[in-house]
């Protein structure tokens, strides 16, 4: 990426309390909670927040938010310190888990219950909503609030001892029932839940709410600037009452930006989640989603997802990316470094009929002619070969360049053709195509100066290889938009497509999941990870070659 000159407002922030001396060093952190596989918006969160700390030579951490136990598994940890890895970004050696600070979280409770800040509730939960008021009435005071200290100590001992059912009781900070500020109108600290955690086991049946826990676990850790999206700004009070309260040196600060979101793509954790319960995807890595997993799987790479996030830019308004400045910034870095193979995805034969039966010659072919360091292959040629189906034309129109009777055309890097003929079937559907070839013309050279207007790829029919591929569409309706008003998603019917029987040329033998490929005239691909064999190749393609899409310009 090239130098930004100006620094995002992030970064002047970090500048500032530098020069102020309220650090005198950065530690940042990704806190996912590990109850989904991580999509391009936590992307965007593990860049800024790892770039920052590489940036300012500090330290990046990977913290687990583990502190809700219903919804959490391990099969996404795993999946989540995967996808963080592949992303790049460096979280050293050690990885947290907030699940660590539950004695932490519970003796700051108690301290805060000592101070007067913190008592125990016997409202249930519609009472608490009840009490709470709403954004223009102020809420009202629980019959519990002056509950002697002693009292609420003594309680919350015992929820703690199991001697409560669930949402019998919970722990409330004692903050301001009048405050403008919903968040602060004395909000639950700590919960009842008589359910097994995957780490902590029964250990506890209380359970801090994620407005509490998350500061401590911030400040636990030392975090300095604590990074989070736009929705989290009308907490921030509640995060600096948490942490001033509860007594820390040297309390981490939090700085809210804007979420990254995809027009017309379904982002949310949720959604995705749906999806795939719903079977509509196959599975969290479906190379249709735009989780890391699925990004990975459709051919995405690493540099391709820093490039656009960097792109994008760090901003304090929500806005919508387009989908397309994605493809930009894959297909911009797999074009210097993918091989340019021919693959005929539509097969017809063609004839050459003046070539000699039996024979085979190879041809050499540069690997990537805008990175010779790519080298050359030999991809052999017979009488024999592939086309793509609509490289030729009974009747063509009046611009068509490439095969039609009478027509001459180069076959890419071989030699001139010219059309003669074809076969068809009972329905008079064409099934291969005739032509005669000149030997003068080797390596499509022409011979004397003529010139041809059409350039085809093709592969010799007895050497190619049989392969699956797989054409991708946006899963969304574009034109419905993504969310009906129920929530359900406006599918796309024709956002796959399998090809099973195209045909490739011999070189492609051996490739291994994730090996890409640029397929000339057409597009990006990579062997498909789950479903490719050795002996049945399964290409995704990433992207088209071709797109009208222009970076905007007012991107940095
Ligand atoms: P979702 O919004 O998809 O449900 P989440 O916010 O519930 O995701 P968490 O596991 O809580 O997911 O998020 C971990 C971190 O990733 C948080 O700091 C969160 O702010 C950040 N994050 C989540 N979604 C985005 C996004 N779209 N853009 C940028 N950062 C995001
Ligand atoms: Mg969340």
């Amino acid at each position: 990426m090239e130098e930004r000159e100006t620094k995002n407002f992030i970064e002047q922030e970090i500048d500032k309390d530098l020069a102020e001396g309220v650090y005198d060093h950065v530690v940042t952190r990704f806190p996912p909670e590990p109850n989904g596989y991580l999509h391009i918006g936590h992307a965007k969160s593990i860049i800024l927040n790892s770039g920052l700390a590489k940036e300012y030579n500090g330290v990046f951490n990977m913290r687990f938010d583990d502190t809700n136990p219903t919804k959490e598994k391990s099969e996404f940890v795993d999946s989540i310190i995967a996808d963080i890895k592949w992303l790049g970004a460096d979280f050293g050696d050690k990885i947290y888990y907030a699940s660590d600070y539950f004695d932490v979280m519970y003796e700051k409770a108690v301290l805060l219950i000592k101070k007067g800040l913190a008592y125990v509730s016997d409202l249930n939960a519609d009472q608490i909503r009840e009490y709470r008021g709403t954004l223009t009435e102020a809420g009202k005071e629980d019959p519990n609030r002056n509950r002697p200290v002693e009292e609420s100590l003594q309680i919350f001992s015992d929820m703690k001892d199991g001697k409560y059912e669930d949402g019998a009781v919970v722990l409330r900070a004692k903050i301001d029932m009048s405050s403008p500020n919903i968040n602060m109108r004395d909000p639950i600290l700590y919960r009842v839940a008589h359910r097994t955690h995957v780490r902590t086991g029964d250990k506890w049946c209380i359970y801090p709410m994620y407005d509490f826990a998350h500061p401590i676990e911030d400040a636990m850790e030392g975090i300095t600037h604590s990074i989070c999206t736009l929705e989290f700004e009308d907490h921030r009070p509640l995060y600096e009452w948490v942490v001033n309260n509860t007594e820390w040196e040297n309390p981490p600060r939090q700085i809210e930006f804007a979420k990254l979101y995809l027009t017309n793509v379904v982002t949310g954790k949720r959604y995705i989640k749906k999806l795939v319960e719903d079977g509509v995807v196959d599975g969290w890595d479906d190379p249709r989603l735009v989780s890391i997993a699925g990004l990975k799987r459709r051919g995405f790479t690493p540099e391709s997802i820093r490039n656009f996030v960097n792109l994008l830019g760090i901003s304090k308004s929500n806005a919508s990316a387009e989908y397309q400045m994605l493809e930009y910034c894959v297909r911009e870095d797999l074009k210097p470094k993918d091989k340019r193979i021919m693959a005929i995805l539509h097969p017809i034969k063609l004839i050459i009929d003046n070539y000699p039966e039996n024979e085979e010659e190879m041809v050499v072919i540069s690997n990537n002619v805008e990175n010779p360091e790519l080298g050359e292959r030999e991809v052999p040629f017979s009488r024999e070969l592939y086309i793509e189906r609509d490289d030729f034309m009974v009747e063509p129109p009046k611009k068509y360049r490439r095969l039609f009777i009478g027509n001459e055309v180069r076959l890419m890097n071989a030699y001139f053709v010219t059309c003669t003929g074809y076969d068809t079937d009972e329905d008079g559907n064409v099934t291969c195509v005739h032509a005669t070839y000149d030997p003068e013309s080797r390596g499509g050279e022409s011979p004397d100066g003529r010139k041809v207007r059409g350039t085809i790829h093709w592969v010799s029919a007895k050497n190619a290889v049989s392969v699956e591929v797989r054409q991708y569409e946006n899963l969304v309706n574009e034109e419905l938009g993504v969310y009906n008003e129920d929530g359900t998603i406006n599918l796309n019917p024709n956002s796959k497509t399998v090809l099973k029987d195209c045909r490739i040329e011999p070189y492609v033998k051996g490739a291994k999941a994730y090996d890409g490929f640029q397929f000339v005239r057409d597009g990006f691909y990579v062997v498909d990870s789950k479903d490719s064999t050795e002996d049945k190749l399964v290409f995704n393609r990433v992207v088209s070659l071709k797109s009208s899409y222009k970076l905007p310009t007012d991107t940095k």
